[in-house]
């Protein structure tokens, strides 16, 4: 933690390599001491408007400091903590320590704008009957509005949910709490279904934009990316791009009508004390670590 804390890089080892070498019980037996022992940590990565390179926002981000095997990814430990049913009391830290985080930078005073903050919620989270009035407890807590909090669900976890499935974050949503749909096009959505789900922002997936740092750009990914912004837009979603990793990318993402952009260009996930400075530069010309 204290190295997180201080800003020290490191690489989130490999999840497929990983998974070799760290067994899978291992992991899965010292995941509830885990969250007891403090060992999980929040980075945040910025989300940035393109259109003037401001920082709205970041996303919250978890990771574990495993006392034997060093900083692991979610990737290694969410799908873990989402079959064991730890993700409901993890994911409530998470909302904890980011609601708190928001109001800290919200004191600060040093943010040109009030910062949001993005949380993951896991299928598991969506379907705990206590989601509504603990969100609505934290957000009271940290004297935050709704609004200065983003839910991020995955398209996976929504595909076939009913309207009772729906209504927990349909609350959440009519309270003024943003909805994001994580990950969009990887789930195979039914488009028609997507006018029913409480979401606002559609978050959308790396594999997508990537071909927008190719010179010259993937004409097909341009013609997927022109598709998905102008029906975003006809429901009226906004677009987040995940995996900006470039300047030509974040300028060609801009000029086909995305709103928020989010990769390493802008900033790693990092630190939240590192909002800050990234806040107050021109994002455009923040350092690319
Ligand atoms: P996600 O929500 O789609 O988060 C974005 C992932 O893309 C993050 O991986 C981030 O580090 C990575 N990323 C950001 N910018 C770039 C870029 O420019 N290039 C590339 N190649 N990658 C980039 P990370 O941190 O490993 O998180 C993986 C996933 O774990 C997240 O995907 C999210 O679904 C899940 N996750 C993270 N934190 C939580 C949590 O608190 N609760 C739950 N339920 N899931 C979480
Ligand atoms: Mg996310
Ligand atoms: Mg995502
Ligand atoms: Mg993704």
């Amino acid at each position: 933690r204290a190295k997180a804390a201080g800003g020290n890089r490191y690489e989130l080892a490999d999840a497929d390599s990983d998974a070799r070498t760290i067994a899978r019980h291992d992991l899965t037996n010292c995941l509830p001491g885990a969250l007891e022992n403090g060992e999980f940590f929040i980075e945040y990565q910025p989300l940035v408007r393109l259109s003037d390179g401001t920082v709205r926002g970041a996303e919250a981000l978890v990771r574990w400091l495993h006392p034997v095997h060093g900083v692991l990814g979610p990737d290694q430990f969410i799908p873990l903590a989402e079959s064991t049913g730890l993700i409901v009391p993890l994911g409530r830290w998470v909302l904890e320590e980011a609601a708190r985080q928001a109001r800290a930078w919200r004191n600060d005073g040093r943010c040109r704008v009030p910062l949001r903050v993005n949380v993951n919620l896991s299928p598991s989270q969506l379907r705990y009957p206590a989601l509504v009035a603990e969100t609505v407890a934290v957000l009271d807590n940290a004297g935050l509005d709704p609004s200065a909090l983003c839910l991020e669900v995955t398209e996976s976890a929504l595909i076939g949910a009913d309207e009772e499935q729906l209504r927990p974050l349909r609350q959440l949503a009519d309270l003024g709490v943003d909805i994001a749909l994580d990950d969009f096009g990887t789930g195979y959505s039914n488009l028609a279904y997507l006018r029913r789900l409480p979401v606002s922002t559609l978050k959308l997936d790396r594999s997508f934009t990537r071909g927008m740092q190719c010179v010259p750009a993937d004409p097909v990914d341009v013609k997927i990316v022109e598709g998905i912004v102008s029906l975003a837009h006809t429901l009226d979603l906004s677009v987040t791009v995940e995996g900006v990793e470039t300047g030509t990318q974040a300028d060609r993402l801009r000029i086909l009508g995305c709103e928020t952009g989010q990769g390493w260009y802008y900033a790693r996930p990092g630190p939240p004390e590192r909002l800050h400075t990234l806040s107050l530069a021109d994002a455009a010309s923040c350092p690319r670590n």
